[in-house]
């Protein structure tokens, strides 16, 4: 019998890391069986430790919107490595890529780097409060913000009430002022507004969700959001930190037509390493430190390294026609999936917009978390196990958005499908 290095791997690892792994996802709690460990990765595709190659659609979770090792990527990866790691003093690059993404983020006119999502979101919610001197936010349930105190919170009892933490270590003080409402319910953020309205600092929205597979705000709802803000002087903001810049160069913003007060970013602006940003106007960034109230800081924020790879992929994704191109990809692959299911008559449903996709497997496509997690575990793990047997690796859990990037071929998509198509007919049989 061979071995199997994944499953050697996985049982090393458990000795010495928590549950074999640095961030719960990748352990396949959800779906069982042995996690794959990554050897090296290319263009669309990954080597686990048997060898055996995927067709990536989680792109580490967003960022590698390139595809893997992307030639200009590297080169400027690795001249910055020969000029040093980390000075904690400032560099031209710095500005470069503060620049870079001003200039395409039109909402934003200062940009304070940092080093993950969570840590860009937690500071987005510092400033917000501090800036408005309010203590309340809202945040909805499905929309992940990172690992933040405050943020990981599930909905309270009634509507409009405040949450209860979903994480040991939170104190329910921690959440006292975080409201959690549904996705794309109207009455209720109004209800939400006309009870906490004056005390509201900030409502933090995934506009465009990718924590609940793939869900979008409808028209009505993002403009509500705006309008509720703007009324009762509360802060917008989008945590684009999935969809900036993968669902188009101007993120979901760009894509609904609304105007954030803060925005979130991270992911494809880090191409890959350690970077993510938040910004706004320039009357509340000046409130942060040094020059403002609101402190934050950071040893690696900015780090050289990674703004070459940021700046680097930001160059690539800027030039035209990019993101016409991953969308018409990204709608091969899911219409694709559609046409297979629909021909083995299995229910599905499919949405994409820029390299970012989501389906389910049920006929409509769901408007809210509830809907999402009513999917069959079982069905989906059939699917999820039936696409890796056969090199096609998609996100193993069922609330998350999946990502195409440049590098995926036509035949990498014809392959996809095929693969699906086998699958579909277990899934019909059943
Ligand atoms: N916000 C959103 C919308 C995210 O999708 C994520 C991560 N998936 C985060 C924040 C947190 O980012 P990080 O994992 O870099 O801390």
């Amino acid at each position: 019998m061979t071995i199997d290095n994944n499953q050697r791997l996985f049982e090393r690892a458990r000795t010495v890391i928590p549950g074999g792994v640095n961030s719960p996802v990748r352990a396949f709690k959800a779906v069982g069986g042995t996690p794959r460990f990554i050897t090296r990765a290319q263009g669309a595709y990954f080597w686990d430790a048997n060898d055996q190659r995927y067709i990536d659609y989680i792109g580490s979770w967003g960022p590698m919107i390139l595809g893997h090792g992307h030639p200009a990527v590297v080169e400027a990866v690795q001249k910055a490595v020969t000029e040093g790691f980390s000075y904690g003093a400032p560099t031209e690059r710095e500005i470069e890529l503060a620049e870079a993404i001003l200039a395409l983020v039109p909402s934003m006119e200062m940009v304070r780097l940092v080093s993950s999502g969570t840590e860009a979101a937690m500071s987005a919610l510092r400033l917000a409060r501090g800036a408005t001197g309010r203590k309340h936010i809202i945040k909805f349930e499905g929309c992940y913000h990172g690992h933040a105190d405050a943020l990981l919170v599930k909905a309270g009892s009634g509507l409009a009430t405040f949450g209860h933490p979903t994480s040991g270590g939170v104190p329910p003080e921690a959440v006292q002022h975080t409201i959690v409402l549904e996705y794309n319910n109207v009455a209720q953020l109004e209800e939400a507004f006309a009870l906490h309205g004056n005390d509201m600092a900030c409502l933090m929205i995934e506009a465009i969700a990718g924590n609940m597979n793939f869900v979008r705000a409808t028209p009505e709802f993002a403009r509500r959001c705006r309008e509720l803000c703007t009324q009762h002087g509360a802060l917008l903001v989008f945590d684009e930190v999935m969809t900036g810049f993968r669902v188009g160069l101007h993120g979901a913003q760009g894509v609904l037509g609304i105007t954030p007060d803060l925005t979130v970013l991270g992911k494809v602006i880090g191409g890959g390493m350690p970077l993510a940003a938040f910004g706004g106007p320039r009357a509340i960034m000046e409130q942060l430190a040094p020059i403002g109230a609101v402190y934050q800081a950071g040893t690696l924020s900015g780090n050289p390294v990674a703004t070459a790879c940021g700046l680097a992929t930001l160059t690539e994704i800027a030039k035209p026609g990019f993101y016409e191109a991953l969308s018409a990809k990204t709608r091969t692959l899911v219409e694709g999936l559609k046409s297979a299911a629909d021909a083995e008559g299995v229910p599905f449903s499919v949405a994409s917009e820029g390299g970012m996709f989501g389906f389910f497997l049920f006929d409509e496509l769901p408007q809210n978390y509830a809907t999402v997690m009513t999917t069959d575990n079982a069905r989906f793990n059939t699917l999820f196990h039936g696409l890796l047997d056969r090199g096609v690796y998609i996100a193993p859990a069922l609330y998350e958005a999946g990502f195409v990037s440049a590098a995926h071929s036509d035949a990498d998509i014809a392959a996809t499908i095929e693969a699906a198509r086998q699958i579909f007919k277990t899934l019909a049989a059943h």
